[in-house]
């Protein structure tokens, strides 16, 4: 569902309006960075630390194509490898990079990022897929990855 009232997002999900306005922006501005020369497909993410530090992200190709990261990962890993690993929100953009169109469609993660989210993240976490600042959807990661395996499963 679209969340167009700001005073219920803030109520429903625990972010202000600002703190979303910021994330997507921040999501944009990443994905200015994407690598995407084969796909053209260029992805940008904010990911919102439990200590109020964003880190961002982008898309990162490779002629070889396994290496490939996506700007979700990509957020994640440069957060983790700064010693953090509690996340309240991320925000995604991204679509295809044309001359002239800045416009985005919803794109969600995939399935590898969904499981990094599930390492680190509860299923409360939110993820803010965005088409520009007005325009966005919130979902929690334990709807977009139900039954995930996770780490609790190997600690039993
Ligand atoms: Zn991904």
């Amino acid at each position: 569902m679209e969340q167009k009232k700001q005073d219920m997002t803030q109520i429903e999900n625990g972010l202000s309006a600002e703190e979303i306005k910021n994330l997507i922006n921040c999501a944009f501005s990443a994905r200015e960075h994407a690598y995407c020369p084969y796909s053209g497909f260029a992805v940008g993410a904010a990911l919102l630390a439990k200590n109020n530090v964003v880190y961002s992200g982008c898309n990162i190709e490779s002629a070889s194509y396994s290496p490939t990261n996506c700007a979700e990962r990509t957020a994640f890993f440069k957060a983790v490898s700064e010693g953090v690993r509690e996340f309240r929100a991320i925000a995604i953009v991204g679509g295809r990079k044309e001359k002239g169109k800045k416009e985005v469609e919803y794109c969600a993660p995939c399935g590898v990022c969904r499981q990094v989210m599930q390492e680190f993240c509860q299923k409360e976490f939110l993820i803010i897929l965005a088409k520009d600042e007005e325009k966005y959807e919130i979902h929690t990661l334990g709807e977009l990855l139900p039954c995930g395996f996770g780490g609790t499963n190997l600690l039993l």
